[in-house]
């Protein structure tokens, strides 16, 4: 008789199942849900559903754009920061077009800086951003996968719908 799969039977398993879906290695999944790494080899290739993945990946890429917005905005604060010293030294050294001209690399800075800000905050982009990005989505997920567990054809059902939603529409 076949083993009963050790990811499926694991009481964390919709937790695997998220971890799996969203790229972590095999490695720090099994070590987080004590299960082996040959086990989670075999449940990703014949028990995660690839719509389900799909939308896993769809959610880790968001949250990757996001960094690297983040990234942006992290050096152009710290090159206002160098510029402010600067400033301070044209305006020690009674510098008038050394100060202007630093103040108003300064003032740019801010207003791109203001202005990365507020498209994050008001496009609505950003809503399915933020959705997408969240503790939450992948907690909804989870309980979608969790509960459909006594009916496969249902879990599968609402894997193809949720992969058949346009998320670049949502967005736009
Ligand atoms: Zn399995």
């Amino acid at each position: 008789m076949a083993r009963p799969c050790q990811c499926c039977s694991s009481p964390r398993h919709e937790r695997i199942d998220v971890e799996l879906a969203g790229g972590e290695t095999l490695a720090s999944v099994a070590r987080r849900n004590h299960v082996s790494v040959d086990s989670l080899k075999r449940h990703k290739a014949r028990h995660l559903s690839p719509a389900f993945t799909a939308v896993a990946v769809e959610h880790v890429r968001e949250q990757s754009a996001r960094g690297a917005y983040d990234q942006t905005v992290d050096r152009l604060e710290s090159l206002i920061d160098r510029l402010e010293d600067l400033l301070a030294v044209a305006e020690d050294r009674k510098s008038l077009v050394g100060g202007a001209n630093i103040a108003r690399e300064i003032r740019s800075a801010l207003e791109l800086v203001a202005r990365l800000r507020g498209e994050l905050d008001t496009r609505p982009v950003n809503v399915a951003f933020n959705v997408m990005a969240s503790e939450e989505f992948a907690e909804v997920l989870s309980t979608i996968i969790g509960t459909l567990e006594p009916w496969p054809e249902a879990r599968v059902a609402i894997a193809d719908k949720l992969n058949a939603i346009d998320v670049q529409g949502v967005r736009a």
